[in-house]
């Protein structure tokens, strides 16, 4: 098996600690190294691989989330759909199939998609994301700003999270418009209820103005970096024995 998935924490902004972790897929290639996703997963939905990959990160990222509740009450794990994952028949059916195989408590499994997967066909989505809530799992909008399709549709889908896009925390010190999209969003979430969850946090700064906005979790370098399986239980063991995760 050359795939791997590797875990980015997502962490309390208050406590900086770890309170549940994004799985993200690696192609690890015999020649050209460690891939990211950027680097293949567009030609595995071409060769229609996606459906099948992504299945077997999500079976993989729920049992590993089994183990680190042993010592981690409520850690959730957010897994990463693809457009033909969201638009499979089956897609309900298999993930009730994981969670009833990992024993993973439903409440703790986040699916994340895009806005402009959601957006595509409201109707089928707000179908298919119900759907999926009835497993009890939650649902998040990732890089949420990128794709405003519709913002007066948000209050139609079924969604319990929202991901602030990098690309507006970066900007986020900037007095441009562009740097206020993350407060803008932040306002957002709360009109729609929904929890936030900053996306690529590098630095103090940043952290600290998230905090400020009252954002309660995020994730990104300035707090770990994505990391295979075993080295996030380290994390783990470190934070439980009282060290803060950087
Ligand atoms: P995403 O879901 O928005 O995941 C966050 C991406 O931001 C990850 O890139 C992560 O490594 C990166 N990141 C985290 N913190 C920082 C930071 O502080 N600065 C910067 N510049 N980047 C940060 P990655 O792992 O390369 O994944 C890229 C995208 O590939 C993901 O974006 C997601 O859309 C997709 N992807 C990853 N794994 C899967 C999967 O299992 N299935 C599907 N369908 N898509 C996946
Ligand atoms: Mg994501
Ligand atoms: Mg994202
Ligand atoms: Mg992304």
């Amino acid at each position: 098996m050359q795939f791997e998935v590797h875990y980015q924490p997502i962490v309390d902004l208050n406590g900086e600690l770890a309170v549940g972790v994004e799985a993200l897929v690696r192609w690890r290639h015999p020649v050209r190294g460690l891939l990211a996703p950027g680097d293949f997963i567009e030609l595995a939905e071409t060769l229609g691989l996606m459906p099948g990959l992504g299945l077997w990160v999500l079976r993989e990222a729920c049992a590993q989330a089994v183990v680190w509740q042993q010592d981690n009450p409520g850690f959730k794990v957010n897994v990463n759909l693809s457009a033909t994952q969201l638009s499979s028949p089956e897609l309900t059916d298999e993930v009730g199939a994981v969670l009833a195989d990992t024993g993973l408590p439903p409440n703790s499994l986040v699916l994340e998609l895009t806005e402009s997967m959601a957006l595509t066909d409201l109707t089928e989505s707000a179908r298919v994301l119900s759907s999926l809530k009835t497993l009890g799992v939650r649902i998040a909008l990732d890089d949420f700003g990128t794709g405003f399709s519709s913002l007066s549709h948000l209050g139609a889908l079924p969604v319990d999270v929202v991901k602030i896009d990098k690309s507006f925390v970066a900007a986020m010190r900037e007095t441009t418009a562009t740097g206020s999209v993350a407060e803008a969003v932040l306002h957002i979430a709360r009109t729609f209820n929904l929890a936030p969850v900053a996306e690529g946090v590098e630095d103090e700064m940043q952290a600290t103005l998230l905090r400020e906005l009252a954002c309660a979790e995020a994730q990104g370098y300035h707090f770990a970096r994505p990391m295979p399986a075993a080295e996030l239980t380290g994390l783990l063991t470190r934070q439980s024995a009282g060290l803060q995760i950087r």
